[in-house]
């Protein structure tokens, strides 16, 4: 869905102009006050000192009292990027682009100049970045190229309670690290109090709380658990506007799709209020929202208006927000999860933790009294919800985080210093993908394939895909399609008073039913030849940002096949060969169709659905590949192409034997066996 308006930066640009100057130099001296303001600066000097006389510090403080935009400008203040970088390490994209824009400001540079940030696709520093503010995973791969880091002063993980797996595996590496660096030192900061546990890990290291402010939070329930939590917060939403005094809201919601669909509904609620109701500002907030719009739930609501985010976990620790009074918590976030046996991993929404329901609860009590509007019932939260999320790392695939600790010539995994060791069965699993993708020998060693592998951002299978396509000759194709399946699921848009159109238009992109990845690269193949049209884009409603965001990728790829030496060749009549390049990338993600219209993944059989927005969805062909599984109602398969049994065989020898895809045995099957699985 497009907005139509377009919101500008906060960013100052320019300096031609000496009113700008003055401008510039005024909101520069605002902002130097305010940085007083937060809780903190009291505590600036003792922390420097207690940055002089230890290695590692654990650093423990509220959400919102500064540690992420401060701690690091402290650093620079007293002279720390004198001798290196100062790296700030965030689990979340948006929050590393918001927080580096906000540092920038406030030291009055521009962004990507001194001060900048690092997010997979997008490197915004230059020689001059002093201060660096990056996600885990990017700092992870930093380790590839400069296995010491010698380039930084100071490493600051942040957000360190969010225990994701990037996180995690980036302690055991600064651990390492900080015992031949000792002029290297070591933050880690966290919003929770569970200090302990991370000063045990670094050696008993010292911890340094940094005493928030918090006011009084009122909690409500609902009486009886909510059959719609989407529509329970809407509903919410629109009793506080109209009934409570003045104050935004913010509503945590799981992710982009639910996040648009509460934009749209609220608006056209809204609408119908009349003119004694104030305006009500909806400010989406999520990964994937364009950079320019992201700015927007920063700015200061105006006079006799309420403002209210609508953002994903984002919100709980990562970014604050001034001015909100009320948090509407529905209870869910979406989560990976990850079944080690099957090797099946899905995306789902699970209810949150009682550490994140009160984390989403204070949100609203920092600048005064506030209130949280929890969508379930006060025995829902003492009784089911866990004391704390699960790290990542016991649930998660490991296989792309094995290949980077391979291609860092970490062996022994087994004994590597996690912080909370994954599941063996998972490791093994991990290892045994990389084996059947040939990324690693029998011996467990890294092969050619392997090394190759590992300089791609991407998650192995993408990696293998890219790869493969050397053999196939069809890298040009197989570059596009990974770089469109990159930026996840906003290629297409359907307004809802045009549906049928648009439907339309994106089946054109599937005539003769190639699937959903040629269609893909018809998308991108299409638009490249209107010369990157913005017009075309409308016209076929394809977001215009996803296709930039997709090119940009599409060029860095280009840039890494030069690195691992592929020559960019495209076979654009040759299905079959994109095809096969595709499977030899994703062959555990094969299923067979059912007698009754369902699919059945091959290896560890499993009923399975091709998603409704699939171009394969009405055909059903008898075998397919996907790209992942998503579980809403029901386990979908999105992304799928129709591949040729044999192939299995052919690509993937050590893990498809005949009998695997064998078509006679399922015709053989007694009536019902089928369903009888379900
Ligand atoms: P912490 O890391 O301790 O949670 P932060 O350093 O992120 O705290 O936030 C300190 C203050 O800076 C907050 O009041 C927050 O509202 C403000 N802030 C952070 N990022 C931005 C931004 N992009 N725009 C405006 N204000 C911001
Ligand atoms: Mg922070």
């Amino acid at each position: 869905f497009v907005k139509s308006s377009v919101i500008e930066g906060t960013q100052p640009e320019g300096d031609s102009d000496q009113e700008d100057i003055d401008a510039k130099d005024i909101l520069k001296r605002e902002l130097q006050d305010e940085r007083k303001t937060l809780p903190i600066y009291k505590f600036r000097d003792e922390l420097l000192k207690a940055v002089e006389e230890y290695q590692v510090i654990v650093i423990v403080g509220e959400t919102g009292s500064g540690k992420t935009t401060q701690i690091p400008q402290y650093l620079h203040e007293a002279g720390y990027t004198a001798k290196g970088k100062v790296a700030c390490t965030q689990p979340r994209r948006v929050a590393a682009m918001s927080v580096a824009a906000r540092v920038s400001q406030e030291m009055g540079v521009k962004l990507g100049h001194e001060v900048g940030y690092s997010i997979r696709f997008e490197d915004c520093t230059s020689e001059k970045t002093i201060i660096k503010y990056m996600t885990d995973g990017m700092l992870l791969r930093e380790f590839l190229g400069e296995p010491d880091l010698a380039s930084y002063s100071v490493v600051m993980v942040d957000e360190a309670h969010e225990r994701t797996l990037s996180t995690d595996i980036l302690f055991g590496l600064v651990k390492d690290i900080s015992r031949f660096r000792p002029d290297l030192k070591l933050l880690i900061s966290s919003a929770t109090l569970d200090a302990e546990k991370f000063s045990d890990y670094f050696d008993s290291a010292p911890i340094f709380k940094i005493p928030g402010r918090r006011y009084p939070v009122e909690i409500h329930y609902t009486k009886a658990p909510e059959a719609d939590y989407i529509d329970a917060a809407i509903v919410t939403v629109l009793q506080i506007h109209v009934t409570q005094p003045p104050g935004d809201i913010l509503v945590f919601l799981t992710g982009q799709e639910e996040i648009e669909t509460v934009d749209e509904i609220l608006k056209h609620r809204t609408r119908g209020l009349g003119t004694k109701i104030s305006e009500l500002i909806i400010c989406p907030i999520y990964a994937n929202l364009p950079t320019e719009l992201q700015a927007k739930i920063f700015e200061p609501t105006p006079e006799g208006a309420r403002k209210v985010v609508l953002a994903t976990n984002i919100a709980e620790t990562s970014l604050t927000i001034d001015g909100i009074k009320y948090v509407i918590d529905p209870g869910f976030c979406k989560i990976k999860s990850y079944n080690p046996r099957t090797g099946m991993e899905s995306l789902l929404i699970n209810p949150i933790s009682k550490a994140s329901a009160n984390q989403r609860a204070g949100r609203s009590g920092r600048t005064g009294p506030g209130k949280c509007f929890r969508l379930y019932t006060s025995y829902n939260y003492m009784h089911d919800l866990e004391d704390n999320t699960v790290p990542e790392i016991q649930r998660t695939n490991l296989a792309n985080v094995v290949l980077t600790l391979k291609s860092l010539g970490i062996h022994d995994l087994v004994n590597f210093d996690f912080m909370d060791p994954p599941p063996s069965e998972a490791l093994l699993k991990a290892l045994e993908q990389l084996f059947a993708l040939s990324a690693l020998n029998s011996r467990g060693e890294l092969t050619k394939t392997g090394r190759r592998m590992a300089e791609f951002p991407l998650d192995p299978m993408l990696s293998k895909m890219i790869v493969a396509s050397e053999k196939y000759k069809c890298s040009d194709e197989v570059i596009s399609i990974a770089s469109m399946l990159s930026i996840g699921n906003s290629i297409f848009y359907r307004p809802k008073d045009k549906q049928v159109h648009a439907d339309n238009a994106r089946l054109n992109f599937h005539t003769g039913n190639v699937g959903d990845h040629i269609a893909l690269l018809n998308v991108y193949n299409s638009w490249k030849e209107t010369d990157y049209s913005t017009q075309w884009c409308y016209e076929n409603y394809i977001q215009v940002r996803s296709m930039k965001r997709a090119r940009d990728i599409r060029d860095q790829l280009e840039g890494l096949m030069e690195r691992v030496e592929i020559e960019i060749c495209s076979n654009a009549s040759d299905l079959d060969a994109i095809k096969k390049a595709i499977t030899s990338g994703f062959f555990h993600h094969s299923a067979r169709l059912q007698r009754d219209g369902t699919y059945k993944t091959v290896k560890n059989p499993q009923t399975v659905h091709i998603h409704p927005s699939s171009g394969l969805a009405e055909i059903r062909p008898r075998w397919v590949v996907y790209h992942e599984l998503v579980l809403t109602t029901k386990e979908f398969m999105r992304q799928v192409t129709e591949l040729k049994p044999e192939w299995l065989v052919e690509i993937a020898p050590h893990y498809y034997q005949l009998k695997d895809v064998d078509d006679s045995g399922t015709k053989k099957l007694p009536k019902g066996q089928g369903r009888a699985a379900l």
